[in-house]
């Protein structure tokens, strides 16, 4: 009833990119749609995009704006690693569960080794052991050791963690990545200025995502270190990732950027999180799975209560063992629909209770 703004009530909580494209993103793609403009990234706009982000950054990084994340983590990967090498990850990382192989496909075999540690993050005596396991030739050799910031289960780290990665990283010889696809709700979780979490943390490569945060389309690649942005263009190109009318992936960022649209986007998204997190602290019968530290919350709930809201129209991802839900807030969500998602948890859940559907 409330929601005739919308074109049909459709209770999510699914994913950020369920959401649609913010006003600041749109309004300058709309700006960046007058006469002719040369194509594939010359152009005015995109010059302006990347500068934005070196003042963001506060460094003169090099940049690139490349589809979607899959892209943006896979090239920045490749380019990293020749085939024979190996990348570390966290089991729940993004590049290893879903990019479909696309970072051992665009490097030619490059093996992501995967190890575990609590809350999403990489526990760094794992990642040593992984390292230092073997040193023969049979042992795909570890180029890279990738983060994802904020992490797949919604913690992220602090610039101390970064900087204890970085320094494991470099006493092996390894480079940092950094998957950035929730990047500016760590910025606000953390209230850290973006180069203390990235460069000046010891990140080499910054996937920066845009898509999650507002946009339409669109992830920047930021290499920190210019020499290892060597022929990514053609990289890029190679991989269908060269846009031809770039200014529509590139304006948007001003429009992020510049009057700061992505982190009050993230701030926003966060905050409904915390909101819907102490809501469901309230309910017996629910428990939070990971500390809330952006914009998702993660609980388990009595499989029962999960499936009465399904039924009841709700839409969010259960993929973390059975029962465990994820309920990720964006840009567009409403304090409303965090009330409402709350309400309909405390009466699944209450049900399944009463039912004696405890477990
Ligand atoms: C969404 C996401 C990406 C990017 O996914 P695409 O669908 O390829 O844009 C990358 N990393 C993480 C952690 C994500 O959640």
């Amino acid at each position: 009833m409330e929601q005739t703004n919308r074109q049909a009530v459709f209770n999510q909580f699914a994913s950020d990119n369920y959401a649609g494209v913010c006003p600041e993103a749109w309004g300058a793609m709309q700006r960046a749609n007058e006469g002719f403009v040369s194509s594939y990234g010359d152009d005015g706009w995109t010059e302006r995009a990347c500068e934005q982000l070196r003042s963001v950054f506060e460094t003169d990084c090099q940049v690139f704006f490349v589809f979607n994340g899959t892209a943006a983590n896979s090239l920045a990967l490749a380019s990293l690693c020749r085939s024979y090498h190996s990348v570390i990850c966290h089991e729940l990382a993004h590049v290893e569960t879903d990019e479909c192989g696309a970072p051992e496909f665009f490097s030619n075999g490059t093996k992501l080794l995967h190890v575990d540690g609590p809350g999403g993050k990489l526990d760094l005596a794992e990642v040593e052991r992984a390292v230092t396991r073997r040193g023969d030739i049979h042992y795909p050799r570890p180029k890279v050791l990738s983060l994802t910031q904020a992490t797949e289960v919604g913690t992220v780290y602090t610039p101390d963690e970064i900087g204890r990665a970085a320094e494991v990283a470099r006493r092996h010889g390894m480079r940092l990545h950094m998957d950035g696809a929730r990047f500016a709700n760590a910025v606000v979780s953390l209230q850290a200025s973006p180069a203390d979490i990235s460069w000046r943390a010891g990140v080499d490569v910054l996937c920066l995502g845009g898509a999650k945060n507002g946009m339409a389309v669109g992830e920047a690649v930021i290499f920190f270190d210019r020499e290892l942005a060597h022929e990514f263009d053609y990289r890029c190109k190679q991989a269908g990732q060269l846009a031809s009318k770039m200014r529509f992936i590139s304006a948007p960022w001003i429009g992020m950027l510049e009057g700061g649209a992505w982190l009050a986007n993230a701030g926003h998204a966060n905050d409904c999180a915390a909101l819907l997190e102490k809501l469901l602290r309230e309910i017996a019968g629910v428990t939070i799975m990971y500390p809330r530290q952006a914009n998702s919350v993660f609980v388990a709930l009595p499989e029962m209560a999960a499936a009465a809201l399904r039924t009841a129209g709700w839409h969010f991802y259960s993929f973390i063992g059975s029962g465990g839900a994820r309920f990720m807030c964006s840009w567009q969500t409403t304090e409303q629909d965090v009330h409402g998602l709350a309400a309909a948890i405390r009466l699944a859940v209450g049900d399944a209770m009463a039912a004696g559907g405890v477990k």
